[in-house]
């Protein structure tokens, strides 16, 4: 006997489906070959429930939604004052791979393309390597061992020259130390690692579960991180169409150009779709109108009075 909740995303899902507008990224051939017709839902309670719907369980790559998870690994490496010194947090308004950094060649936040590449320059090493390490933590949020689509991974730095040349513009301000083309390789890495809705909706119930994924109990970020990302998440997780988002869904969220996004209510679960064609602001558009339906019909608005 379906629950009532499966029963309510499997009629959100049906009807969503018939929505058939934008065409997934071109910036890579393995994006380009997203399935427009590909949609799944998953919800993931801080109790620990999961519920799927469509194509929950098709893997995909995760695109932006990494920078809010590698910015987490940064804040627990180095600290609030050290990163908020060479990456602010103030929403850009610009576009995702918009070329803007503030004077000293600070980039605006975390999740548009020169601040996540700043990030992930950020990230220590340690004794396993920067790659090791952005899996394993990614792992622990999703709760389960990721793997990297090495076609992807490829393509983006084959693809990646603007990336490139942020990387190197923030090198000659002195905000990546270091080597810089490894810190992009690594940054072409954590976009491509692969997910499914399932992953990325326990992501966001272990967001919304003060950094303890649900499931294994595991610990993915401190408290004090863990409201961080999502403080930046609501005011610049959705690209240039942030103040829109917070306005209309009021939810903390993060897309990424391979079809994914994450919604996060905090104390209570964790929202994930699938859907790879994607709007003018590059996010998917079967899945902003998931969350949007889904934050009507459940008042999800943070701004809603109960
Ligand atoms: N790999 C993409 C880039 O760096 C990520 C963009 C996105 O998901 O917004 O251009």
């Amino acid at each position: 006997m379906e629950s009532p909740i499966s029963q309510y995303l499997g009629t959100v899902h049906r009807e969503i489906s018939t929505l058939d507008e934008g065409q997934p990224s071109h910036s890579t051939p393995v994006l380009a070959e997203g399935d427009p017709d590909g949609f799944g839902i998953a919800i993931a309670t801080v109790d620990g429930h999961v519920y799927e719907v469509g194509d929950a369980g098709q893997e995909f790559t995760i695109q932006s939604i990494s920078k809010a998870l590698s910015y987490a690994i940064a804040l627990e490496d180095h600290g609030f004052g050290f990163v908020d010194e060479r990456i602010d947090v103030e929403p850009s308004g610009d576009a995702f791979n918009e070329i803007s950094l503030q004077t000293n060649g600070r980039p605006d936040n975390p999740l548009i393309n020169a601040g996540a590449i700043a990030t992930t320059a950020l990230i220590d090493p340690g004794r396993e390597g920067r790659a090791a390490r952005i899996l394993e933590a990614y792992g622990r949020f999703a709760g389960r061992e990721l793997h990297v689509d090495e076609a992807s991974h490829r393509q983006e730095s084959r693809y990646g020259d603007r990336n490139r040349a942020m990387g190197y513009l923030m090198k000659s301000f002195g905000i990546i130390e270091g080597d810089v083309e490894q810190a992009l390789d690594d940054y072409f890495l954590q976009c491509s690692i692969s997910v499914t809705a399932r992953d990325l909706a326990l992501v966001a119930a272990t967001l919304a579960n003060n950094g303890v994924n649900p499931v294994t109990g595991v610990r993915a970020a401190t408290p004090a991180v863990n409201a961080r990302v999502l403080s930046v998440m609501s005011t610049c997780g959705m690209y240039d169409d942030s103040g829109h988002w917070m306005t209309e869904v009021g939810i903390p969220a993060k897309s990424g150009v391979g079809g994914g996004i994450i919604a996060v209510l905090s104390g209570e679960m964790g929202l994930a779709v699938y859907s790879p064609p994607l709007d003018e602001h590059g996010s998917s558009v079967r899945g902003v109108e998931t969350c949007r339906r889904l934050a009507g019909d459940l008042q999800l608005h943070f701004a809603h009075a109960t």
